[in-house]
């Protein structure tokens, strides 16, 4: 999960997570699972917010960067095991589909049917009994479980649900599981928050972050309605993940003007001094340049799913800027567009090193307009 916080001042948000990297935004997920299920073909409908998610999941087994280990925080108990489930389902499948850009699970191939029933034998799944406990008895089994290699798939998933309750004995001996992880085995351990588990486990896992409640209207006074109603909602949504501070702390920021100059640099519509003026005013203070990370983490991921192929457009999450953002794509490679949103990833550890907040800045919108120029 890309968190940023401390950084915004106060009153702001304590917290930015961009759209990008590990944060994924759970809702309904056991909706998704199961009418994907049912429909076979593993075509996800839903909100877009499904998509985004389900196109990340996608990416990390495309590119072959499976962790070891995932922790699945937040949301409700079921979201969560449904998140699990899911992923689980699409890294024992033999045949993934790609349909729309996204990558499900086929639905009928023999692993997708035994995990559907629930006898795949590559699946190990371990839930606390009736007291809620996870006990050195549980991780004792996962640890007979991965010891030999996977018997049908080409790897073994163990979910191991409701890690909050773990006896102190059972999280050490799962941690000398993660310190050595044997190979082809993914552990998912399903956790309602992070704190709850010792942290030398939380630094071996990859976080997956679910969020179960939508954005709602309600959230916001009546000020900022009238303020946010110029997007659809969906969009603040995918933006922010759900987070609602997140949202407010945007709005403090002006960031409806912030994007709206930044579309009119990009459509030649405005001329150099608002790429100065823009800078100026973002480099002012730590939040601004997280506000701006924010939105070009919004324009690469869109312009990765355009990559990607299939119909992109209907994903994008800047959906009103569907023809700058095709024009654009063209301009960039795939190398430049991983190395540019590694760039981003940095911001947080830059101006944690009090790097030059313009010059930074500067950079970030300079790649950008190099690439109107070519
Ligand atoms: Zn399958």
């Amino acid at each position: 999960m890309v968190r940023v916080s401390g950084y915004l001042r106060k009153g702001v948000s304590s917290a930015i997570r961009a759209p990008r990297k590990i944060t994924l935004y759970m809702q309904n997920t056991q909706e998704i699972s199961q009418e994907s299920h049912a429909t076979g073909s593993g075509v996800i409908h839903g909100p877009a917010v499904q998509h985004a998610l389900l196109a990340l999941m996608g990416r990390i087994l495309q590119r072959g960067r499976v962790a070891h280990a995932y922790l699945f925080s937040g949301g409700g108990v079921s979201t969560r095991s449904a998140a699990a489930f899911f992923f689980a389902r699409l890294l024992l499948c033999s045949r993934p589909q790609e349909t729309c850009g996204l990558l499900t699970p086929c639905g009928v191939c023999i692993h997708c049917r035994k995990t559907a029933h629930g006898t795949h034998p590559d699946l190990f799944v371990c839930q606390s009994e009736e007291d809620g406990a996870i006990r050195i008895e549980h991780v004792r089994a996962i640890q007979k479980a991965v010891a030999f290699a996977p018997l049908e798939a080409e790897r073994r998933v163990c979910l191991v649900h409701g890690c909050e309750n773990m006896t102190p004995d059972a999280a050490n001996s799962l941690l000398k599981l993660l310190e050595e992880p044997p190979a082809s085995n993914h552990l998912f351990l399903t956790v309602s928050a992070v704190e709850t588990l010792l942290p030398t486990i939380v630094s071996r896992c990859q976080i997956l972050k679910c969020l179960s409640d939508p954005l709602t209207m309600d959230c916001f006074s009546p000020e900022e309605q009238a303020v946010l109603r110029i997007y659809p909602l969906q969009f603040w949504e995918r933006l922010c993940a759900g987070d609602s501070e997140v949202v407010r702390g945007l709005l403090n920021l002006n960031f409806i003007s912030v994007r709206d100059r930044f579309w009119r640099l990009m459509a030649r519509k405005a001329d150099i001094s608002m790429f100065f003026q823009l800078t100026r005013e973002l480099s002012e203070s730590d939040a601004g340049v997280l506000c701006l990370k924010l939105l070009l983490m919004s324009v690469v991921l869109d312009i990765f799913l355009l990559k990607s192929g299939g119909d992109g457009l209907s994903l994008l999450l800047n959906q009103d800027r569907g023809q700058d953002l095709m024009a654009i794509s063209g301009s960039i490679s795939m190398p430049e567009l991983e190395q540019y949103s590694e760039r981003l990833e940095r911001v947080e550890y830059l101006l944690e090193r009090n790097i030059n907040k313009a010059l930074l800045v500067e950079s970030m919108l300079a790649f950008w307009l190099e690439r109107l120029s070519l």
